[in-house]
């Protein structure tokens, strides 16, 4: 290591320890001190380790998980980042924590959830480096962030400009995630997917990426799953869905905490169990699936792990809150959003409260008219169906009353809503309720309210 990491490293271990006894988290400024000193000390810090980055508009956090799951279920070590600190200083800052004060870090792999826009930092000096990028999907994300989804591309095709000997994790099924096959200098790519699609989505769920990608002509599609997701072809060009290696051919039964499904590897198909909520969440197992065959194991191994997967914060995160206790879902733009409403409209019945929560801070994107766009009118089809006398719908944030009159619009009983900012309170109502609850909450309305969960209910402590 040359002098100038090594004095940068020392700085920046002396920061995070110094941070430490000062009683605050290290997710970040041990990294902006360190990259000051020494801009390309990942190159350094990453020499021995081999690097996972995980981006995309959905699923980073889960899939990063799973991918870590799998990792130590498997006998390796791993480091990884927090969901909040996923731009270059916090990958550095992940580093700094795990090195010896020489930059010596012992791990077998690094798995590291990659911001869309700061991919191309974190992968700058990573050129001589062992590493796999995983690209879950491209939504078009909150409004005011990157704008359009073919600017998110572009943004990743950046981060892959400097690392041409990268090997490839593409979601097939996503036209525009597919098309960074271009991006790869050798063509080492691992497609996953669904085969056959969903069964109740439509041709109208799609609105991110309508037309072909290369030469705008509307897409077709075979199956869908997701919103843009399926087997699309185009029929003026010819460009088309891969063929996933590693695929689920069949769900056949969703469970309000697993999915049983019948999945393939290289055409030999398995029974598996995927023990993440949610059908959107099968694409994040088969993520983590597939880069179980990047470290090499084998079938086996791998059909084993995806039954011994867990939950991030914020997704599908169980507190034992009250009688019946909640559970706490993480929605941060429409397309995500869309499949805690497709998931909800599954599972959740006249029995289960919900609690909706938004803010507008910079954090959950400052322009909320962005849900206007989630189909809120799902949900509130089947609650029509399925509600008690009893069952009610919390309202919280800066922003709740926006939800109310976008879940009024979406058909929702408004006798059953009840508005209620001071997090304090609500959670003693939601006690009282003595009835379970589905929480759907911002990123700071989650933050807030965490932290007053806290104060009476035994919860996980995550970094930030
Ligand atoms: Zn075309």
């Amino acid at each position: 290591m040359g002098i100038r990491s090594s004095f940068a490293v020392m700085v920046g271990k002396a920061t995070a320890k110094l941070l430490h006894i000062m009683g605050k988290g290290a997710t970040s400024l041990p990294g902006v001190v360190t990259l000051k000193l020494c801009p390309n000390v990942l190159a350094t810090l990453a020499r021995d380790i081999k690097v996972i980055c995980v981006t995309g508009t959905n699923g980073k956090t889960t899939t990063c998980h799973a991918i870590a799951d799998i990792i130590s279920a498997n006998g390796y070590t791993c480091l990884t980042n927090s969901a909040g600190a996923n731009m270059i200083n916090g990958v550095v800052s992940c580093f700094m924590n795990a090195s010896s004060l020489t930059g010596k870090v012992k791990r077998d792999y690094a798995v590291l959830e990659c911001d869309e826009a700061s991919l191309r930092h974190i992968t700058k000096s990573m050129g001589s480096l062992d590493v796999t990028v995983v690209v879950t999907n491209v939504f078009r994300d909150q409004l005011d962030r990157y704008g359009e989804v073919l600017t998110t591309l572009d943004l990743i095709k950046q981060g892959l400009a400097h690392i041409p000997n990268a090997r490839l994790v593409l979601n097939a099924d996503c036209s525009l995630t597919s098309s960074l096959v271009e991006s790869t200098k050798h063509g080492d790519v691992l497609f996953f997917g669904v085969n056959g699609g969903f069964e109740s989505t439509s041709s109208s769920d799609i609105s991110d990426a309508v037309y072909c990608i290369r030469c705008k002509t509307k897409y077709k599609y075979h199956s869908h799953t997701f919103g843009h997701l399926g087997d699309f072809y185009c029929e003026s060009c010819g460009y088309h869905r891969q063929k996933p290696s590693v695929a689920v051919d069949e769900v056949t039964s969703f469970n309000a905490d697993s999915a049983d499904v019948l999945m393939s590897i290289d055409d030999k198909q398995y029974e598996a169990k995927i023990t993440l909520p949610g059908a959107y969440n099968i694409y994040n197992g088969l993520a983590a699936a597939a880069i179980g065959r990047v470290i090499g194991l084998d079938d086996k191994k791998i059909i084993a792990s995806m039954s011994s997967l867990t939950t991030p914060f914020g997704r599908m995160e169980h507190v034992a809150l009250g009688e019946k206790g909640v559970e706490m879902i993480l929605v941060k733009n429409p397309a995500g959003f869309n499949e805690v409403i497709s998931f909800l409209t599954k599972h959740c019945t006249g029995e289960d409260d919900i609690l909706f929560g938004l803010n507008d801070n910079s954090a959950d994107g400052t322009d909320v008219s962005w849900i206007w766009d989630v189909e809120f009118e799902k949900l509130g089809e089947r609650l029509r169906e399925v509600t008690t006398d009893s069952q009610t719908f919390f309202f919280t944030g800066k922003r709740g009353e926006d939800l109310q009159v976008r879940l009024k619009y979406a058909g929702f009983d408004t006798g059953k809503f009840k508005l209620e900012k001071d997090y304090r309170a609500l959670i003693q109502r939601l006690m009282g309720t003595g009835r379970h609850t589905y929480m759907v909450l911002s990123y700071t309305v989650m933050l807030g309210l965490r932290d007053k969960l806290a104060e009476v209910a035994p919860l996980k402590k995550y970094a930030r």
